[in-house]
């Protein structure tokens, strides 16, 4: 209320040569009432449907609009998890002496007429307080001209980044070519210490121009840096960057950036969820695994000698920036492994993605970095919805393990490392399917569509080179199992899978079934 949406919003639409929606207007025009009216005669719950229904209209028209809401438009988090989907959404913030100020004359103001205003402000921020911190960037307006809001709002806008919806934990996540250098500067801007986690081969490849880019903050920085490998997400990892951050002086305003693939995000989130009970970290991954999977969703761990990812913490980070300049130095098997992975997220969300593999292999097994930052875009978006909704995995996060079931179990069965963990995937996402089309749930056409895109992906897919009845006896020995049951995901249609309650006996039975 009375942040200057309207002037701003009107500016930014002007800048960009874009419509300009106002809601309130909106509603006021196809009821004939105003919002004062509309709030006595037929009260906020009332007003709040109208709301919902012209943002969907304006969402639902397509093509770049600029739209103001109303203070409480997002408050039903439906609503908002849609608008943060199809849309950018920047909370505009001030103080509540500000907005007192703005507010003018609070008699015609439906939500604080009648009341002690300046209380109901604050009660008001107070009660909304999640509601504005899930969205892609939150832009102070105190003490500011509206045309340096815009500017801020535009340059948001422009960056497309990509919400997680946490609570005020949320964050937003970037997607592009080169773009770290640029963005890190800001990222790190305010806090008393930036501590770079690394390993050995990503500081020696990458690591000058991330550390440049930290200095440029202003901010004092300090390194560490871990060996490379899965061996190495462990106990030695954490304490090594607990005694870096204890020499530098790290205190509870460092900010962590963890550059390197999926082991150094899981183990610097890890040390930053627990260095002086939590500091915040950024997340800048290089492997494509890391991008499309790890960094987003604030799941950290590390491994104990026999159990991987043992222990470990939700930790979201408070940035993600996927520089797909960063994969021209991967080394192709990681890559092409992750590629399983893609192929997964387009099942679990994104039928489109699938199209895209389809169409763009050879770009895509090329790195070409605009069809990369496509793949990565699109996976990071299925993936922030699904931890939107289900943060810390109580439901439809188990979506994510699509092929894992079984993956896991050849996995485990090689000793981790003998498969990539994305061709494991690979080969588990065939026994999905044909799982999936001996439930009766997936169709064969798709099973046959997804297992070419995987072989021509330079994956693994037969089933009859692999031990499936020694490593059966490994389904279901890891902690998302309850009881004799276990949930496996089925591929419905691409971009829908749907959660099955089986006994592990059948599932076991299904996969020896494959294997013969
Ligand atoms: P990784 O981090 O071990 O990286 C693989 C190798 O590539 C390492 O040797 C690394 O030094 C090197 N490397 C990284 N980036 C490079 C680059 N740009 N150029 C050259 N070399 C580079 O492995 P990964 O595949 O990225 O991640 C696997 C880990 O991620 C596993 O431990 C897994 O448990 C974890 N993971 C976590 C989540 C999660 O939600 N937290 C999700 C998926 C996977």
């Amino acid at each position: 209320m009375a942040t200057g949406k309207s002037t701003v919003g009107r500016l930014i639409a002007d800048q960009c040569g874009r419509a300009y929606v106002d809601i309130d207007t909106e509603i006021e025009r196809s009821t004939g009432r105003t919002v004062a009216e509309l709030f006595a005669e037929r009260g906020e719950a009332a007003f709040r449907a109208l709301e919902r229904a012209a943002l969907g209209r304006v969402l639902d028209a397509g093509g770049p609009v600029v739209v103001s809401l109303g203070g409480g438009a997002l408050v039903d988090r439906g609503t908002r998890l849609d608008a943060l989907d199809r849309a950018v959404v920047v909370t505009l913030e001030a103080t509540p002496e500000e907005i007192m100020l703005r507010a003018g004359d609070t008699t015609t103001r439906p939500l604080l007429a009648g009341t002690d205003a300046r209380a109901r402000v604050d009660e008001l921020l107070l009660a909304r307080r999640l509601t504005y911190a899930e969205c892609h960037a939150r832009v102070s307006t105190s003490g500011r001209s509206p045309e340096d809001v815009a500017r801020d709002v535009l340059a948001v806008w422009r960056r497309d980044p990509i919400a997680v919806a946490a609570g005020e934990d949320s964050y937003s996540v970037e997607v592009g070519n080169d773009i770290a250098a640029e963005r890190l500067p800001s990222l790190l801007r305010g806090a008393s210490l930036g501590l770079l986690v690394t390993d050995r081969t990503v500081r020696d490849l990458h690591g000058d121009a991330v550390e440049n880019a930290m200095e440029q903050a202003g901010v004092r920085t300090a390194t560490v840096v871990l060996d490379p490998g899965e061996e190495h997400k462990n106990t030695a990892s954490l304490e090594r960057i607990w005694n870096g951050a204890l020499v530098a002086g790290a205190d509870r305003k460092s900010r962590f950036v963890a550059l390197g693939g999926g082991v150094v995000s899981d183990v610097a989130g890890f040390a930053a969820a627990t260095w002086m009970r939590g500091v915040s970290w950024l997340c800048v991954p290089t492997t494509l695994l890391s991008m499309v999977d790890a960094a987003v969703g604030g799941k950290t761990a590390i491994d104990l000698k026999t159990a991987k990812n043992a222990v470990g913490a939700f930790w979201q980070p408070s940035s993600v920036l996927c520089d797909v300049r960063h994969l021209s130095t991967e080394p192709t098997r990681g890559y092409v492994s992750a590629l399983a992975e893609v192929v997964k997220t387009a099942l679990i969300g994104d039928a489109a993605l699938l199209d895209v593999v389809e169409r763009s292999t050879a770009a895509l097994l090329a790195k070409e970095p605009a069809t990369v930052a496509e793949v990565v875009r699109r996976c990071v978006r299925v993936k922030a919805r699904v931890v939107s909704l289900d943060p810390r995995e109580q439901n439809i996060r188990a979506w994510l393990n699509l092929g894992h079931t079984v993956g896991h179990a050849l996995e485990a069965y090689g000793g981790y490392g003998k498969l990539r963990h994305g061709e494991a995937i690979s080969l588990g996402l065939v026994a999905a399917l044909r799982i999936g089309e001996r439930l009766g749930i997936t169709d064969r056409a798709l099973s046959d569509r997804c297992i070419l895109s995987l072989r021509i992906l330079g994956l693994p897919v037969d089933l009859s080179g692999q031990p499936l009845s020694r490593a059966v006896d490994l389904i279901g020995h890891d902690k998302k199992r309850a009881g004799s049951r276990l949930k496996f995901i089925a591929a419905r249609a691409p971009g829908q899978v749907e959660i099955v309650d089986l006994d592990v006996r059948d599932l076991r039975a299904h996969v020896l079934a494959l294997a013969s």
